[in-house]
C-alpha cells in the first residue's frame, strides 16, 4: 500500500526525514510544508554569509553542484511536493490530518497524512526587557535575519553593534560583524562565555576574543534597550552602564517549536521540547518528530536535554525516515551534546560532559587535567591546543573533553566524542592507535597526550594543580615555592609574575641548592606546556621533597592576566 508521508518544516531536519524516506520507498506520497520562503536552508552557514566569506546568499540554499533547492528542485529530483510560505495550522491526530494556510494567498486546506513529521525547529529567546521592539535589533535565526545583517554589513552605516548572548551564535555573529568593520560588545548574563566550556577554558577564548578588538562584558544582562525615534541607541546593563549602537543581535538561545504538538495533545517532555521515543516516535504512533523541536536523552547521564544542533537534526530525520518506511527498526540512542565553532584565530569545541556538569550530574569522584601542546611537530607549523579531559576517577571512563585553540581543535573534540560513545576508559585511550604524519599530529596525538596526563594524575604520578586552585592559593597568600622550569629568552618574554623562581629544567641538578630545605614545602612547577614543569617535578621529588604539584597546562593555559 503506497503511505503518504506529511512534513512539517522545511529546512533541516524536515527535508532530510523526506529525502532519506524517498530513497528508501520510491512509492511513497511525500509532501512537505515549509513556513519560510526558502528550503534546506544551510542555517549554520549563515553567520559567514554575514561575515563576507561568500556573497551570494543562494549558496545557502544550493546543492553543493549549484542547483537551488526550491520546490521544482524537490519535485523533480525528489519526488517531493513541497510548498513554501505554507504554514501548518493544525495538526487532527483523530482524523490524521493537518490543516494549512498560504501565507501569500492566505488560502487554506487540510490533508490527510499515514505518518506525519513535526520538524518545526526552535524560536529564538528574546529577553523580557523595554524596548526590544525597536528598530535595529534583531536575531540571527532564519535567512531573512542574515539577508538583514548582511545587508547591515554592506551599508556601511552601523558603527557599533551590541550582541546579546555569549554562547556559540552570539559569538560566531560576533566575529562576522567584527570582521564588517563595525566595533563590537558581546554582553552575557552569566560570569563567562561559551557555557559549554568550563570557565578556564572559556577564560582563554575570551582574551582571545578581545585581542581582535571585541569587547566582551560577563556577568552584567542587559536591562533594557534604548532608542531615538523608534530606532535603537543603546543598550543598558544592569550595573546601569549603556553602551551606544545602532544594531543589536539577540542570541541568548532558542526555545523548541511546540506548540501544533501541545494543542495536537501530543507529549511534551520535562525540558519543553516534544518528547519523542528512541524511534523518533511522538506520544502519537503515526506522528513523528525531529530537531529542534524535540528533547533527547543525554547519553552519559540519561537525563532529557534540548540539543539544538544541525548535526543532530539530520541523523535524527534520518532514523525517522527508516523507521516510517521499514516500521521502527533504527532507534537513535541520544546525544553527548558535541559541537565546535571558529573564533577569529580559535575554534572552541567541547564533547561530553564538562567538570562543572559532571559534577552536577553526580559523578562523585571527577577528576580532569589541563594540557596544553602544539597539535603537529615543530617544524610542521604547529599550533597550540589547550584540552581539558574529565573522566570518572572510579572508573576511569573518559566523561568529556574540551579543547581550545589555534590549532585543529574539531579533529581532537571528534577524537573524544566518538571514545565517549565508545564508553571507553582512560587507559583505553592512552594507548589507542590513530593516524600519525608530521602534517597532520604529533607521533602521539594530543587527545590521547591528555590521556596520559590524566592517567598519571589518576595514578597519583603526577600531582597536578589546575590554574583556577593555583590562583586561589596565591589569592591566599600560601607559603609556596614556585618554579618556572623555562628557559631565560622565554621568561624575559613572557612570565606570570606571581612570585616565581626561574630555573631551567637543564640548570635544576646543578642549582638544587636554590631549592628550599625544607623537604615538604609545597612546590609548584611549570613551564610553557608544564612538560618541563613535569619533569621537573619528577627530579624533585627523586630528591625527597614530598609535596610537588605541576601547574596544568603551564603558562599556555592560564587564564588570568600576566605579568607579562
Ligand atoms: C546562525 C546559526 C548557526 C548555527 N550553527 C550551527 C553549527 O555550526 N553546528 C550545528 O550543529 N548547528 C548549528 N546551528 C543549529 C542548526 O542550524 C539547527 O540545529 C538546525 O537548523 C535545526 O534544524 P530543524 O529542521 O530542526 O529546525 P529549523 O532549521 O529551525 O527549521 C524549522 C523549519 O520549520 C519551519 N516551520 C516552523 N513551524 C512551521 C509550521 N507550523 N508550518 C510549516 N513550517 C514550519 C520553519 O519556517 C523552519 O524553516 C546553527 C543555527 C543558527 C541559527
Amino acid at each position: 500500500m503506497t503511505q503518504k508521508i506529511v512534513v512539517i518544516g522545511g529546512s533541516a531536519a524536515g527535508p532530510k526525514t523526506a529525502a532519506k524516506a524517498r530513497r528508501l520507498d520510491q512509492h511513497a506520497e511525500i509532501v512537505l510544508f515549509q513556513k519560510a520562503p526558502d528550503l534546506s536552508m544551510a542555517s549554520c552557514g549563515y553567520p559567514y554569509y554575514v561575515g563576507g566569506t561568500f556573497d551570494d546568499r543562494n549558496q545557502l540554499v544550493e546543492t553543493p553542484t549549484g542547483v537551488i533547492r526550491d520546490t521544482a528542485f524537490f519535485l523533480k529530483a525528489k519526488g517531493i511536493t513541497a510548498y513554501t510560505q505554507t504554514e501548518v495550522t493544525a495538526i487532527r491526530p483523530d482524523k490524521k490530518t493537518i490543516t494549512y494556510k498560504n501565507l501569500l494567498t492566505g488560502e487554506e486546506g487540510e490533508t490527510s497524512y499515514d505518518k506525519l513529521v513535526i520538524a518545526t525547529g526552535a524560536t529564538p529567546n528574546i529577553p523580557p526587557v523595554p524596548g526590544r521592539d525597536l528598530k535595529g535589533i534583531t536575531t540571527l535565526q532564519s535567512m531573512q535575519d542574515a539577508e538583514y545583517l548582511r545587508a547591515v554589513r554592506d551599508s556601511g552605516m552601523v558603527k557599533h553593534a551590541v550582541v546579546i548572548g555569549g554562547g556559540l551564535i552570539g559569538m560566531e555573529t560576533c566575529e562576522a560583524l567584527n570582521l564588517a568593520g563595525i566595533e563590537i560588545t558581546v554582553v552575557e548574563l552569566l560570569p563567562q562565555i561559551l557555557m559549554f566550556l568550563d570557565w578556564d577554558l572559556a577564560k582563554i577564548l575570551e582574551t582571545h576574543v578581545k585581542t581582535k578588538a571585541a569587547r566582551v562584558v560577563t556577568n552584567n544582562p542587559v536591562t533594557e534597550f534604548l532608542g531615538t525615534d523608534g530606532h535603537l541607541s543603546a543598550v543598558r546593563l544592569k550595573d546601569g552602564a549603556e553602551l551606544p549602537c545602532q544594531l543589536a543581535v539577540i542570541a541568548i538561545g532558542v526555545r523548541p517549536n511546540v506548540q501544533l504538538a501541545r494543542e495536537a495533545k501530543l507529549a511534551v517532555g520535562e525540558r519543553g521540547g516534544i518528547a519523542v521515543n528512541e524511534y523518533m516516535q511522538t506520544s502519537d504512533p503515526d506522528i513523528y518528530a525531529v530537531g529542534d523541536c524535540i528533547e533527547v536523552t543525554q547519553r552519559i547521564t540519561g537525563k532529557k536535554v534540548l540539543a539544538p544542533f544541525g548535526d543532530l537534526a539530520n541523523l535524527e530525520g534520518r532514523v525517522a525516515a527508516q523507521n516510517i518506511v521499514n516500521g521502527n527498526a533504527v532507534t537513535f540512542p541520544g546525544t553527548i551534546q558535541t559541537g565546535v565553532c571558529k573564533l577569529f584565530d580559535f575554534a572552541a569545541g567541547s564533547t561530553g560532559l564538562s567538570e562543572k556538569a559532571a559534577r552536577e550530574c553526580g559523578f562523585k569522584n571527577v577528576v580532569s587535567v589541563v594540557t596544553a601542546a602544539p597539535d603537529k611537530p615543530h617544524f610542521m607549523d604547529a599550533k597550540l591546543l589547550v584540552m581539558k579531559l574529565v573522566a570518572d576517577a572510579d572508573t576511569g571512563r573518559i566523561l568529556g573533553m574540551q579543547c581550545v585553540g589555534p590549532g585543529d581543535v574539531s579533529k581532537r573534540v571528534a577524537e573524544a566524542a566518538m571514545a565517549i560513545m565508545g564508553k571507553m576508559t582512560v587507559t583505553d585511550v592512552a594507548t589507542a592507535d590513530l593516524p600519525y604524519a608530521p602534517p597532520f599530529s604529533p607521533a602521539i596525538d594530543n587527545f590521547i597526550a591528555a590521556a596520559h596526563v590524566l592517567e598519571n594524575k589518576i595514578l597519583g604520578r603526577m600531582k597536578g594543580l589546575s590554574a583556577t586552585e593555583f590562583k586561589k592559593k596565591l589569592d591566599a597568600g600560601d607559603d609556596m615555592f614556585i618554579l618556572d622550569a623555562r628557559g631565560t629568552p622565554e621568561f624575559d618574554a613572557m612570565r606570570l609574575g606571581v612570585g616565581e623562581h626561574l630555573i631551567p629544567l637543564g640548570a635544576l641538578r646543578a642549582r638544587i641548592q636554590e631549592l628550599p630545605e625544607d623537604k615538604d614545602k609545597e612546590i609548584i612547577c611549570y613551564c610553557k606546556i608544564s612538560l618541563r614543569g613535569y619533569e621537573a617535578a619528577s627530579f624533585l621529588e627523586a630528591q625527597g621533597y614530598t609535596n610537588v604539584k605541576v601547574l596544568e597546562g603551564g603558562i599556555m593555559a592560564w587564564p588570568y592576566e600576566r605579568e607579562k
